[in-house]
């Protein structure tokens, strides 16, 4: 699974991070990933953090 942030949607809420920190972090005030293909075993977090998202700006492959 692999996944993206579309940084022109991302408003920085930090919600992605606070629920997966192992695949999203925050720089300055937008959301990066930083693991981009998702480890299996944080793949239900990856996609909370897709949910939660407020301008779905995150992406799942
Ligand atoms: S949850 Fe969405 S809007 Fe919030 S920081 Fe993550 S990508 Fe950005």
């Amino acid at each position: 699974m692999k996944v993206k942030v579309d940084a022109e949607l991302c408003v920085g809420c930090g919600l992605c991070v606070n629920t997966c920190p192992e695949v999203f972090e925050m720089k300055e005030d937008k959301a990066i990933v930083i693991k981009e293909n998702v480890p299996s075993e944080k793949e239900d977090d990856c996609r909370q953090s897709k949910d939660e998202c407020p301008v779905e700006a995150i992406i799942i492959e």
